[in-house]
């Protein structure tokens, strides 16, 4: 705070001044306003002094540096203040108002709009459609109600002429979610007298010079203001306000808040009717009244959607009711009649006022609220009141303002300093007492029962006969001759500013004003014919009707006495002072520096005394003797108790109080608190800013401890069910194998006396997790059905099977017929089924060889061709035995032309075409290349499988070594005699080629 702004702008805070004195005070005050310092604070109090020049601290920048900081953070300013209302209500959920109080023209208006519009900058960061239209409402209603309620007085261009309280509800989230807003006491009189130098309200000039040629036709209107006799002092006056672009700005606010077209018409024909009913004139011919100029009424019938002889009529005359329940006309005197119009001038005016604030609480008010649902709704009131008022002709109105001045003045000293002092003597607190100014006296004075000036009005206002004013000020005299605070003409007959008769004074807590008794009976009766509300409610108008709903009772209806306007003054003002004393008050102490409008101005004697009337003095002192902060035990310890560790989570003391000094201890605040029985008193903000701080930075870890917790409880959760999933899936598991175990155990149970052993039995698909075990089995009983089968197999033609599976192993898929099918015989040349004639020769030739060679089995014979390296072939016979390789010349009586060792095949490479050529691969690289022929009697036999299968079992089971079997196609590739070479299938040498 003060460390923000440089000494050369004064103290920020009045409780830094050195010495609380008047002096001090006002130099300090005059030193800021000069250095363009309009705000300044009083502890949480701010002061602001109107700059009368616009500011530029009231950009987006400055509400960004104010929103969620502390008090005394940043320099003094109203942000601050609408901040910690904002905080309070936020923070504590509690209901928070900002009272802003000083005289006309102090800057209250400005600043009750400043503070709007800094809570609709901070709120509803999420752009809700209904919050933002909530805040529009609520914005543009200003305007309305400055255009209606605002004229210019002699003091400020824009003065309010009625007071306005505005709550504005927010919900749970901290955003605005409706508004209501109550206005006090219009000061309708001006509608038909101005001061002079004064203007009406600005609607009427709006509307005169700001609404289009057609309109003001339709309206029968000229543009001119001098025109009318209800605007005519105000037309000349020089203003900076601009009314045609107002007049704008009002139409597009009305849409915004939702006036229909039809109602907006409506208030614009009313404000018509009213200026023409200024102009209206009467004219007595001695016997009876009648109005001049007929164009008027017809004109004003119009307007007000009534007929021209009602309109006539009620001006002229009063319905009045005879004892016999008889109505009868009374005719009214040319003052009667008058006096009569000028009264339902201010009244029309008056009620349209009034139906419009209704028309805008109806938009913004709380809908569809359910606290249940939608969570505390706090409050945060506005109060922008007229000040306290001293003008050269003081009359009701300012009776009426100054007296809500004193009783708000009251609502300041019993929160701000009398409470203060106390609670400090409740708490039982040290402390130093400090004498102030308690105003009860005059609020006394004006309010109280029987004795008090109002009750003294309000009784001649009762009296039968012709009660005066005059009389009713003698009363008061009477009355009130010994009270400090009043005196008049009669009571201090030196004192030449009264006149006898007509002048009393009271002694207000802000000085002293001279009121003129002069029609405080009328203005406080309020009289209105009751032709005039029987002749709106008969209005065709339904905006009219709406207004005056009193009009609808009969003229015979007996009716009550009206309350007064003091009464009911009084009875708002009160309500008012009760609804602001149960919420946190926040104030603004409006400040006017000068008569002048003058931004450069400090009139020192003014200002000193608006310090003085305030009791901005006393505040400081009770500020620097007091306490800035206190909050009870409890509540303190649940805010803080996170920043100390003997209190967090919980403490184990024995009282709040004994935490709440474990906390202070251990801050090492000691000196800057007092302890009272229920409270903690911190004395300077900037202890409660540090444990703020600390708590701020604590929330966070306290966040993500809750959270830590809460995500170890969720997974803790999840785990728990995953494993229950998991033990559920491995149970399911378990029964699908023994299922599938069960089941392979049925269907098998047979197998060994099946007669294909199970082959034909359908395996049940396994689960997943037993497929490898699956094809283990599967292998397992195929190969164990294979050994039951093989084990059935006779010796005999154990061989010949032998050698087709070894044919299978090195043939298969590889070349198309490889004999399976049929019986292999191998020594087909001994065969008489094969070679009927020569098998008898051959027979005796293996015999000889197998004397002669030794061996003692024929692995195959046969026929063949033989090719030579020139590829030439001749038909030749093969003999294999499991000793050597021959070839036979079966012309030649079965000579052997060439006999190999089987020893020295290395190899067999077959084609795998019908051609049936097979190379027989010698280690000598002397191949032996034939193409095998069928038999005699079977010439279609392939028999190089029966070869290749012979040959391969008898290598591998006689000599334990393996036979490479190539198998090609079409290439051979063979050695000849040492030369490798190649050959390609010899169809050419197969004989029997069809
Ligand atoms: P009040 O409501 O107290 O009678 P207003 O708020 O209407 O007074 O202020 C009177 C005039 O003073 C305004 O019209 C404006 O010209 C000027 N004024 C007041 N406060 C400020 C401000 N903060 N900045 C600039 N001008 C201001
Ligand atoms: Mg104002």
């Amino acid at each position: 705070m003060a460390e923000l702004e440089g000494l050369e702008f004064g103290k920020s805070d009045f409780v830094l001044l050195d010495e609380v004195k008047m002096e001090q005070f006002m130099e300090n005050l005059k030193l800021r306003f000069e250095k363009g310092r309009i705000y300044t604070f009083i502890g949480e109090v701010v002061v602001s002094v109107n700059p009368y020049r616009l500011m530029e601290v009231y950009g987006q920048d400055v509400i960004d540096a104010y929103r969620g900081r502390e008090l005394y953070e940043n320099p003094p300013h109203l942000y601050a203040v609408a901040d910690a209302a904002y905080k309070a209500m936020k923070r504590q959920a509690k209901d928070t108002c900002i009272v802003i109080s000083g005289e006309s023209g102090a800057g209250k208006t400005e600043a009750s709009k400043y503070i709007m519009q800094y809570i609709a900058a901070i709120t509803n960061p999420h752009q809700r459609a209904d919050v933002e239209s909530v805040k529009n409402v609520l914005l543009k209603s200003n305007c309305v109600l400055e255009a209606f309620g605002n004229a210019k007085t002699n003091r400020n261009d824009n003065s309010s002429r009625f007071g306005k309280y505005m709550d504005i509800n927010f919900n749970f989230n901290g955003d605005p979610t409706g508004g209501h807003i109550n206005n006090y006491l219009l000061e309708k009189s001006r509608v038909v007298q101005q001061q002079q130098g004064e203007r009406n309200f600005h609607s009427f000039y709006q509307l005169l010079r700001g609404s289009s040629e057609d309109v003001r036709r339709s309206l029968h209107l000229k543009n001119d203001p001098a025109d009318y006799l209800y605007t005519r002092e105000g037309a000349g006056s020089v203003t900076f306000i601009n009314d045609r672009c107002s007049h704008k700005a009002v139409l597009s606010a009305l849409k915004v808040i939702g006036f229909s077209e039809e109602e907006i018409s409506s208030i614009y024909r009313i404000l018509a009717a009213i200026l023409l009913l200024g102009n209206m004139r009467f004219e007595s011919d001695g016997e009876s009244v009648r109005v001049l100029g007929v164009d008027t009424l017809e004109h004003l019938a119009e307007l007000t959607s009534t007929e021209t002889a009602d309109v006539s009529r009620s001006l002229l005359y009063r319905a009045v009711a005879t004892g016999g329940g008889e109505v009868i006309l009374k005719g009214h005197s040319q003052t009667d009649a008058c006096f009569g119009r000028d009264a339902f001038a201010k009244s029309l005016y008056e009620r349209l006022f009034g139906w419009i604030v209704g028309r805008i609480n109806t938009v913004i008010e709380v809908k569809d609220y359910d606290p249940v649902l939608h969570g505390k709704n706090t409050v945060i009131g506005v109060l922008d009141i007229y000040g306290f008022e001293i003008f050269d002709n003081n009359s009701f109105e300012q009776f009426c303002i100054n007296y809500c001045n004193e009783k708000l003045q009251q609502l300041f000293i019993e929160l701000i300093l009398r409470q203060e002092q106390e609670e400090y003597e409740r708490e039982g607190v040290t402390w130093q007492h400090i004498d102030y100014f308690n105003n009860q006296i005059i609020v006394d004075l004006v309010e109280q029962a029987h004795k008090g000036i109002m009750s003294i009005v309000d009784e001649a206002c009762l009296g039968v006969g012709s009660i005066t004013d005059t009389i009713c000020l003698e009363s008061m005299n009477t009355k009130l001759a010994h009270h400090p605070h009043y005196t008049s003409r009669k009571l201090s007959p030196t004192d030449k500013s009264m006149e006898f008769h007509r002048h009393f004074r009271i002694r207000h807590y802000a000085g002293d004003v001279t009121y003129s008794i002069e029609g405080f009976l009328d203005k406080n009766k309020d009289p209105l014919f009751q032709d005039f509300k029987r002749l709106m409610y008969n209005s065709a108008d339904p905006v009219l009707r709406e207004m005056w709903p009193d009009g609808q009772m009969s003229i015979t209806e007996v009716t009550k006495r009206p309350l007064t306007a003091a009464c009911l003054f009084k009875t708002s003002i009160v309500a008012l002072v009760d609804n602001l004393a149960c919420k946190v008050p926040y104030y603004v102490r409006c400040i006017k520096p000068n008569d002048m409008k003058s931004p450069v101005l400090f009139d020192a004697a003014r200002c000193q005394h608006q310090v003085a009337y305030l009791g901005l003095l006393e505040n400081v002192r009770v500020r620097r003797a007091g306490f800035a902060y206190r909050q009870p035990y409890a509540r303190f310890l649940q805010r803080y108790k996170m920043t100390c560790e003997y209190t967090w989570p919980n403490h184990m003391m024995g009282s709040d109080r004994l935490a709440v000094e474990a906390i202070i201890t251990q801050h090492g605040f000691h000196d800057d608190v007092a302890y009272g029985q229920t409270k903690l008193f911190v004395r300077t903000p900037r202890s409660l800013f540090t444990l703020e701080q600390e708590r701020a930075a604590l929330i966070p870890i306290l966040v993500l401890f809750l959270q830590k917790v809460w995500r170890g409880a969720l997974a803790r959760r999840r785990c728990r069910w995953m494993r229950a999933v998991y033990s559920i899936m491995g149970c399911y598991r378990r029964y699908k194998v023994k299922a599938h175990f069960w089941e392979v155990e049925r269907r098998f149970a047979g197998v060994r006396s099946m007669p294909d052993y199970g082959g034909g039995v359908e395996w049940p698909s396994p689960p997943a997790a037993l497929a490898h075990f699956h094809s283990i089995t599967k292998t397992l009983h195929r190969r164990w059905r294979a050994r039951q089968m093989v084990k059935n197999i006779a010796p005999s033609v154990m061989a010949e099977v032998r050698a087709k599976v070894a044919a299978l192993t090195v043939l298969a898929g590889e070349r198309k017929d490889w004999g399976c099918g049929r019986i292999w015989e191998r020594d087909y040349l001994g065969s008489v089924r094969d070679s009927p004639q020569s098998s008898c020769d051959f027979l005796r030739v293996s015999k000889e060889l197998r004397a002669r060679d030794q061996f003692s089995q024929v692995l195959f014979s046969g026929r063949c061709r033989k090719v030579n390296r020139f590829n030439k072939n001749t038909e030749r016979c093969l003999l294999i035995t499991d000793t050597h390789i021959y070839k036979l010349d079966q012309k030649k009586q079965f000579k052997v032309l060439k006999k190999v060792p089987l020893d020295d095949v290395s190899g067999l490479s077959v084609t795998s075409g019908a051609d049936q050529m097979v190379a027989l691969h010698t280690s000598s690289q002397d191949d032996v290349l034939l193409c095998l022929q069928g038999g005699e009697l079977r010439p279609l036999h392939d028999r190089v499988g029966e070869l290749v299968g012979t040959l391969v079992d008898h290598f591998t089971r006689g000599r334990n070594t393996p036979l490479p079997v190539k198998v090609c196609s079409p290439v051979l590739q063979v050695h000849m005699r040492g030369q490798a070479q190649e050959c390609y299938r010899g169809d050419q040498g197969r004989p029997d080629t069809p």
